[in-house]
């Protein structure tokens, strides 16, 4: 099993329809993150249209903290009413830099009202927290009372995430090519984490790996493995699951060799922009 607990649908499709074979062909589970009713109604759509993936791909919906708009949480009442999202997010803080730094108010009072719906509804949360996570220690009560917290591309210390899992709350942390880049603080935390504690994902198609122009699902292989030479294992004792965000629980990185084998014939097609230069530092 492969899975990715956070990448975008839409636009990576924008950028690489292939990638709705990878999906179709591949013991593949993932949660496709979206940040607009249009966007939930395409995956909505991609599902109908092709019903061997409706085991494979859930939806989430948050208000984004790089665009808070108060008028979007009808919208996800919405959602959560009529039962169409499997999580809330991604949501969260982000104060990386002063265009974000602005509205960081709002998106306060935006990720504590979005944080009271989900727990209401017993749903799982994505955050997406950077340069913010003093203010998530403020809401850790709140995280506690969660079903779930799924911290998306973490990048916190180690420090911080054993910190919040002290605090007693239900915590994973999803990495993805943040390690093939080097990115140390991630993979020191990776390394620290109990094994059940780590996911794997891509963004995709943001934060590609140095010299892609955009991420996409078949780096979850190599991000499996890097994951397993950080920790020093063999695949399969590597456990982990999107269980939690109540999809099939099956060991993530069973026979990761016989997966790039099969996945020999994948093709990409290029595309010329980078999506890493088209969001500010990738992270979305
Ligand atoms: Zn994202």
């Amino acid at each position: 099993m492969i899975s990715d607990a956070h990448f975008h649908l839409k636009q990576l499709l924008e950028v690489s329809p292939e990638q709705a074979d990878f999906i179709k062909e591949n013991n593949f589970y993932g949660m496709c993150s979206c940040r607009t009713l249009e966007e939930v109604e395409f995956v909505e759509n991609f599902i109908a249209k092709n019903p061997e993936t409706v085991q494979k791909l859930k939806i989430s919906f948050g208000i984004h903290p790089q665009a808070p708009d108060e008028k979007e949480l009808k919208t996800l009442e919405k959602l959560v009413f009529e039962n169409r999202i499997a999580a809330v997010g991604e949501i969260g803080l982000d104060r990386f830099n002063e265009e974000f730094a602005k509205t960081f108010d709002l998106q306060k009072k935006l990720f504590v009202i979005q944080l009271e719906i989900a727990k209401k509804a017993g749903l799982p949360v994505i955050l997406h927290i950077r340069k913010a996570i003093q203010e998530v220690f403020e809401q850790i009560q709140t995280l506690k009372e969660l079903k779930k917290v799924i911290f998306h591309s973490f990048s916190g210390t180690a420090e911080e995430a054993g910190s919040i899992l002290n605090h007693g709350v239900n915590a994973c942390f999803s990495f993805g090519n943040a390690l093939l880049n080097g990115h140390k603080k991630a993979i020191e935390t990776v390394r620290s984490l109990p094994a059940e504690r780590i996911l794997t994902e891509t963004d995709a198609p943001y934060q590609p790996k140095k010299g892609d122009p955009f991420s996409k699902l078949l780096d979850l292989v190599e991000i499996m493995d890097k994951i397993n030479e950080i920790r020093g294992c063999d695949s399969s004792a590597f456990v982990s699951s999107l269980e939690p965000l109540s999809l099939t629980a099956a060991p993530l990185l069973q026979g990761s060799q016989d997966m790039k084998a099969g996945l020999g014939g994948s093709t990409e097609k290029q595309s010329e922009g980078s999506m890493k230069n088209r969001h500010d530092e990738g992270k979305q």
